[in-house]
């Protein structure tokens, strides 16, 4: 079964961005939401962006922006057209003879 793949507004829907505050270069030291100190990690997503794309607080789960929602959501369909690229090589090999 072909797995449809998000576009990166779907993917950045699915984030759940609460805020539109950002921080660019470091977390908030304080978790806005949870107000627990160091909470805040940056969380790398694999083929989107070399680097910290965004924020998460691994004590509530909130996720903050480090970028515009612009910017993004840019990033974030890179790892869309990652999908797509996959489930073309399944096509291929659906393709090859046996
Ligand atoms: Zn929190």
């Amino acid at each position: 079964m072909v797995q449809e793949s998000k576009t990166g507004l779907e993917l950045f829907e699915d984030l759940d961005f609460k805020g539109t505050k950002k921080w660019k270069k470091e977390p908030p030291g304080t978790c806005p939401y949870c107000l627990f100190a160091g909470s805040v990690n940056g969380i790398e997503i694999l083929g989107a962006y070399d680097g910290t794309l965004f924020w998460e607080c691994k004590k509530c789960g909130e996720r903050m922006l480090r970028f515009t929602k612009e910017t993004t959501v840019k990033h974030l369909s890179k790892t869309a057209n990652l999908f797509i690229d996959l489930e073309g090589l399944d096509t291929i090999w659906e393709q090859v003879p046996n």
